[in-house]
């Protein structure tokens, strides 16, 4: 993460978090009232989406900490929480849905942590099964570089027993995770992609071999692991390379460490276009054979979905039959499809995602009803 510029929320000023990062970062900050100055500081740049990606703003979330996902009714969403611990990337991927996402996008983190240990405290004192990730609005551990909050969020779920923290990411920063005592309530996840998309799509994250190592190393210590090939992207011998990608994945990683696997392929709101077209102008993944779905996203036309989903599954199947693999925002026509079942005959995606993390993070609660 390199920062340029240093903001404050008046409001945010005086809290442990804001001061720590001060002395990190070492570097002048100014204290706003409103940050309405920032946001058109950015707007007014010649490249906004770039110029929100060095710019911090330390903020108070003066909303709710823990949220559902955002998913569509139209859509199987697999109901996870989201832990709202700030917003946008320092990472540059032309996919990146956060461009359009906010308005205009800049890095937030939000500082007031006693209230976001209170939200989870009491969440966790429900004792109700949850799955719970921070890497929805941002990437989960690009803020390591400056504040210690993923060992620290570690700590939180590894004294309770019904929750699970999924901490997911491109980056391979986990060095400060190794040693602690996380028992299984934290599964390390990555996403995953072919070498070359990561190479042309995705700027300043880590090479597929970097994140697999670092998922090695989290293995070691017992941490649970989770993959996510989501988007994937359709291309001329596409299917060849995730299919190399997936055997990289096993001859590194034993499948009875993977809670689960997700499949997700490219899709975008139109408003995405425009700024794809302008910040990439080598990418051709908005041109493809795309339809615009009932949720007003653009998707690859189905039958496009259905062959690279199922030849992916084949490839991870033949390797990892046990391994739990589901799909991030499909129909039920895909999953019958790919993986020969609608999510319904399982009890429903939530309720076959808690389960499997009950096994596999041992945790102990009551299943959400419904
Ligand atoms: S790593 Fe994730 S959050 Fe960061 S730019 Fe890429 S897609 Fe966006």
């Amino acid at each position: 993460m390199k920062i340029r510029k240093l903001y404050i929320e008046r409001s945010a000023a005086d809290y442990p978090v804001t001061r720590h990062i001060c002395s990190r970062l070492e570097m002048p900050a100014q204290i706003i009232d409103n940050p309405e100055s920032v946001y058109q500081e950015i707007a007014r740049s010649p490249d906004p989406e770039k110029a929100g990606k060095s710019i911090l703003l330390l903020a108070r979330n003066r909303g709710a900490f823990l949220r559902d996902c955002p998913g569509t009714s139209y859509y199987t969403c697999c109901g996870y929480q989201i832990l709202h611990i700030g917003t946008y990337c320092s990472m540059d991927c032309a996919y990146c849905i956060l461009q359009a996402y906010f308005h205009p996008p800049v890095l937030q983190f939000f500082v007031n942590h006693a209230e976001m240990e209170a939200s989870l405290q009491q969440h966790f004192a429900k004792g109700e099964i949850a799955r719970i990730g921070t890497g929805e609005f941002t990437d989960s551990l690009i803020w390591e570089s400056v504040y210690p909050l993923a060992p620290r969020l570690v700590e939180l779920f590894s004294r309770q027993k019904a929750c699970v923290l999924e901490l997911k990411t491109k980056t391979t920063v986990v060095e400060p995770l190794l040693g602690l005592a996380h028992h299984k309530k934290t599964i390390m996840a990555w996403s995953l992609n072919t070498e070359a998309v990561i190479a042309n799509q995705e700027r300043g994250t880590a090479a597929l071999g970097a994140r697999l190592a670092a998922a090695e190393k989290c293995r070691k210590q017992g941490f649970p692991l989770a993959f996510h090939f989501d988007p994937m992207i359709l291309y001329n011998g596409c299917y060849a390379e995730y299919e190399n990608v997936i055997e990289q994945l096993f001859s590194r990683i034993d499948p009875a460490g993977i809670v689960w696997i997700s499949l997700g392929s490219f899709r975008f709101m139109p408003e995405l276009k425009p700024i794809v077209a302008r910040r990439f102008a080598g990418s051709k993944i908005i041109y493809n054979e795309f339809i615009r779905a009932i949720d007003g996203k653009m998707r690859y036309f189905k039958p496009l979905r259905i062959q690279l989903y199922s030849r992916v599954i084949e490839a991870i199947k033949s390797r990892a039959p046990e391994v739990l693999v589901y799909f991030c925002m499909e129909d039920d026509e895909v999953w019958q499809k790919c993986l020969g079942h609608s999510p319904a005959e399982k009890g429903g995606l939530p309720m076959m995602l808690d389960q499997r993390a009950a096994r596999k993070c041992e945790l102990s609660g009551r299943f959400p009803a419904g």
